[in-house]
């Protein structure tokens, strides 16, 4: 995989593993860029399976799961530590803070602060990603139309931008209207 790519393909395309194409009608794993055509039927263990089951499976199977193999990309990709990346493989494995300081040879209470802490940064990425697609926004196509077709935007923030006086959930949690 052209690792710049991922960053041009949508959140829930990256959590998917694949990219689906109207036109061409067919499924492109984002990771090794195999193929899947909706038109054919795929042989799956003496079963016959669409196209979407197979790359599904294909994802599964070859990939290991999203989370696994994005968990397995350069630091540099995925901005987390190593650190990080041991405490969310722990939570995948739903592995409970004990047995995972025990693992890691730290304490209990640094692998809840450190779970404290991904919450935190996941919470500051949506706010950080709003910004920056905003700036994009207002860089360059002031209607409202043109930001509906842009691509890189995220089509959930998109939507809260575009529709004013709407604020997400967390927005009015915070009594920040
Ligand atoms: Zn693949």
């Amino acid at each position: 995989m052209n690792l710049d790519s991922i960053y041009d393909l949508k959140i829930e395309d990256i959590a998917l593993g694949y990219i689906y194409n109207e036109k061409k009608r067919d499924f492109t794993c984002i990771f090794c860029g195999e193929n899947f055509d909706e038109g054919i039927i795929y042989e799956d263990d003496r079963n016959f399976i669409t196209a979407k089951r197979a790359i599904e499976k294909h994802i599964e199977r070859e990939h290991e799961g999203v989370l696994k193999t994005l968990l397995s990309l350069e630091k540099d990709i995925t901005g987390l530590t190593e650190i990080q990346s041991k405490i969310i493989t722990g939570l995948m494995e739903k592995k409970e803070s004990k047995k995972l300081a025990e693992e890691m040879g730290i304490s209990p209470s640094t692998v809840r602060t450190h779970k404290f802490y991904l919450q935190k940064l996941k919470r500051q990425s949506k706010i950080f990603l709003t910004i920056m697609n905003l700036l994009e926004i207002s860089e360059g196509e002031d209607e409202i139309e043109e930001c509906l077709k842009s691509k890189k935007m995220n089509e959930e923030i998109l939507k809260n931008s575009c529709e004013s006086n709407t604020l997400h959930p967390f927005f009015t949690q915070y009594n920040l209207k």
